[in-house]
């Protein structure tokens, strides 16, 4: 995968996924790929959106099988799934990984502690001195768990 990834572009593609590619749009998110995922969008509309903005569709839908600007996901399993979206569109994982929110997309803003004060348990307060904030959801991510977790299922898929 080294080789590959020196070819790769320097950032992630935007990418639009259906509704049944709900994990890996949270997936993608957390390395650090842009994601369009709305669950009221299906099909057409789907595709629409994304063409309207520049995105590249990862689908399910037999029907986008041949769309040119869509790659149909042929594994119903999130790993084979993640597998498929860097055969065709390699990015670097590490990259730009912790920099997006995994639930609403949004990028994520490095804070000091004082600002997640009321928001994290107290010993993960008192063992960080900087942590990533959703502006958007509020949801606070730090380094010693959600990263590593997600490193080590990297590296059991060889990405
Ligand atoms: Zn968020």
């Amino acid at each position: 995968m080294d080789e590959l990834f020196k070819s790769a572009p320097q950032s992630a593609p935007k990418f639009a996924a259906d509704r049944m590619l709900a994990r890996l749009a949270r997936w993608l998110r957390l390395l650090g790929a842009d994601v369009l995922f709305d669950p009221a969008l299906g099909g057409a509309k789907l595709l629409a959106r994304a063409r309207a903005e520049g995105r590249l569709t990862l689908t399910r839908d037999k029907r986008l099988r041949t769309a040119p600007d869509a790659l149909y996901i042929e594994s119903h399993l999130f790993r084979d799934q993640l597998r498929e979206v860097f055969a065709r569109f390699p990015f670097d994982p590490r990259r730009d990984a912790f920099t997006r929110c995994s639930h609403c997309n949004e990028p994520l803003a490095v804070v000091g502690r004082d600002a997640v004060v009321r928001r994290v348990p107290p010993f993960v307060y008192a063992s960080h001195e900087r942590f990533a904030l959703c502006p958007r959801c509020g949801r606070v991510y730090w380094g010693a768990t959600h990263p590593e977790r997600i490193r080590g299922e990297l590296d059991s898929m060889g990405l």
